[in-house]
Formats: C-alpha cells, structure tokens, sequence
C-alpha cells in the first residue's frame, strides 16, 4: 500500500516518530504541498494524510486509487468529503485527541486578559517594580472569574472539558448546542437558546465546528445582542467569526477582549483587521499542540488506516 502524508510537519516537526504509518506500507512524507502539487505527490497512492492541505472533488477524482482518506485533526473541512463519498473513499478524522489540551488553551487565553501575567513580569524585568513608588501595580483592569458566566457555543468534547475547568474556577456556564444531553445539566451548567447565552454571558467561547450554519455565528447583529465589556474565545476555526464585525466592536468597547488561535485565513494575513484592533490576543492555532496531543494523534491516525486494512474502519465520517 503506497501512503502519502501531504504535509507531516506540523504534526512531527522531528520530536515524534512516523514508524506506525512507515509498517503499514511504503511512506512518504512531504513536511507541505504547495496547492500546484497536491495531485502530482498523491498520484497512484492508496492512501492519503492531510492536515490542512485541501483535497477538493477536482482532486478527489483525479487520483484513482485513492481508497482513504486520513485527516490529521479533528475538524474535516478541509476535505470535500461529499465527494469522497461519492467515489466510495473512508474519511477519517482524529476526534478527542487534543480535547484536554484545547480546553486548557482556551482557558490560559481567558487568564490572560483577566490578569496579563506576561506583561505584568516582562515590566519587573525592566525594572519597574524595582523604581515603583507604592509596593505593587498593574496595566491592566485584573478580572475575577468566580460568579461570573461563561456561554459556550458547541458543548461537545472540547466545550464540556472547557466547561469543566470554567465551573472550577466558580464560573456558571450556559451552552448552546442543537443536540442536547440533560445529563450534562447541573446547578451550574444549563442548556441555553443562543440569544440568552449572547444576552448573559461574560465570556463567549466558541466549540462548534466550522459548518455552513457556523460561518459567521459572530457577527455585527449577535455581537449587539451580547453584553457590553464582553471577552471572546475562539479556538475552533476562524470562519465562526466576521472579523471586520469584531474588530469594530473591539475599538468601540463592546467587546472588552478576544482571545483567538485561529482566524479566516491562516497564517494570519497581514492586512487582517483583528491584528489592530483593541484588546485582541491572537496566537497561531496551537492549542492542538502539545507534544502529548501530538503523540495521540499519530496514534489515533494509525489505528485509522490499520482498522481500515482489516476492514473495520473507526472515525469514519463519511
Ligand atoms: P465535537 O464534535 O465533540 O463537538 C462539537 C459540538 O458542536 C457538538 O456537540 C455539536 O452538536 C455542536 N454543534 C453542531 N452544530 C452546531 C451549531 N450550529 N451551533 C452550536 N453547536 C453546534 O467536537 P470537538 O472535539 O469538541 O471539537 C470542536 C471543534 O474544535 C472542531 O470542530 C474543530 O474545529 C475545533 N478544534 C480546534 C483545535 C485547535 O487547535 N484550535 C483543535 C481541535 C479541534
């Protein structure tokens, strides 16, 4: 079986092993693929990996022997998997793999509005501190967390665990998800309709994955239904967001804060609007990225094509 993982780096810059894959058949591994040269480097493979290069129908049907299709992360939507349906190829995404470190990630941006821990040491190292006149100070406002709320949009994986973490630092939490388990629901944490999460909430976090009904959950008229001095979260993909609606509600104040690891286009551009606005944190979609997560995933990404061999495939989402 010929196997080809369009772009490995991300994943395994060198601190992990591509063994597992390597004895299920003859490996290659691009670190990318330019656009120009997805379909030349899959050509007769049996088998194909992406992390966030797109397999589009065009390329879908160009490569014939294509039978399965391995997405090195949890969201798809980088595969046009209607058309891989239609030519009979398994899609596999990696679920639950990063979902601790996700939510954790998510949580270490919140903190970092509410108290900027960084800014705050980096100005002792400048000595500050060392030619204060009164024995402490701060830049920014420092934000309680406890007894605050906390609407989390998509309450699967990720939106539980960041639910978790936000009930223990004494936060409640309200969800909006259309599929809903009552079991979740505690004095803490209920379900909630999407206009009273954005009417309530302190701090918005978005977990819903990237669908048509998504794109754009944040936008002009939802952002003027939240709350004034609102913090946003987003770690899930960027097209949730009109990024030009949130950085007009950034410079205005009506939104205090955003924290993003993703955006509408990654890398970020450069003429991106949210780089400039006010109060707005933005890291390059890392919070999938520990060396723990990582590990799970090529994991995870093995047992995908070796259960696909044996004809008992696991994660298929088509
Ligand atoms: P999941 O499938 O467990 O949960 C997604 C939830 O969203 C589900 O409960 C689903 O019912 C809900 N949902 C579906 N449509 C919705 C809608 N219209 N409105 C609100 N909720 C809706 O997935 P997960 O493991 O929790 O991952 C969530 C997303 O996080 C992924 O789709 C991916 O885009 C993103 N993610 C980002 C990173 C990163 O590094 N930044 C890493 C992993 C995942």
């Amino acid at each position: 079986m010929k196997i080809v993982i369009l772009d490995g780096y991300t994943t395994n810059p060198g601190d992990l092993s591509w063994e597992g894959l390597a004895s299920l058949g003859n490996l290659i591994i691009y670190d990318r693929t330019p656009t120009h040269l997805i379909m030349e480097r899959i050509g007769d493979a049996d088998a194909v990996y992406t992390n966030k290069t797109p397999l589009t129908a065009n390329t879908i049907s160009a490569c014939k022997n294509l039978q399965f299709i391995g997405v090195l992360a949890t969201g798809y939507d980088v595969v046009d998997v209607a058309a891989a349906r239609k030519r009979g190829i398994t899609v596999c995404n990696v679920p639950n793999y990063s979902t601790d470190a996700v939510a954790q990630f998510a949580i270490a941006m919140l903190l970092e509005i509410c108290h900027h821990v960084a800014h705050h040491s980096n100005a002792v190292h400048e000595g500050r501190w060392t030619h204060n006149e009164d024995w402490c100070f701060w830049d920014y406002p420092l934000i309680e967390l406890a007894d605050k709320t906390m609407g989390i949009i998509g309450f699967g994986r990720i939106g539980q665990a960041t639910g978790r973490i936000a009930q223990a630092m004494g936060m409640k939490v309200l969800a909006y998800d259309p599929n809903r388990n009552p079991a979740l629901e505690n004095d803490n944490l209920r379900y909630a309709t999407l206009e009273e999460l954005l009417a309530v909430s302190d701090v918005i976090s978005l977990h819903c994955p990237l669908f048509p009904e998504t794109q754009g959950i944040i936008n002009k008229y939802t952002i003027s239904k939240m709350k004034n001095g609102v913090i946003l979260l987003n770690n899930s993909r960027g097209p949730l967001i009109v990024e030009q609606d949130l950085a007009d509600a950034l410079n205005s104040g009506k939104v205090y804060a955003a924290g993003l690891d993703v955006v509408s286009t990654e890398p970020i551009r450069a003429n991106n609007p949210l780089l400039t606005a006010k109060n707005c944190l933005i890291t390059p979609h890392i919070s999938w990225a520990s060396k723990e997560s990582r590990q799970r995933l090529m994991d995870i990404a093995v047992k995908n094509l070796k259960e696909f061999i044996k004809g008992t495939p696991v994660n298929v989402i088509n």
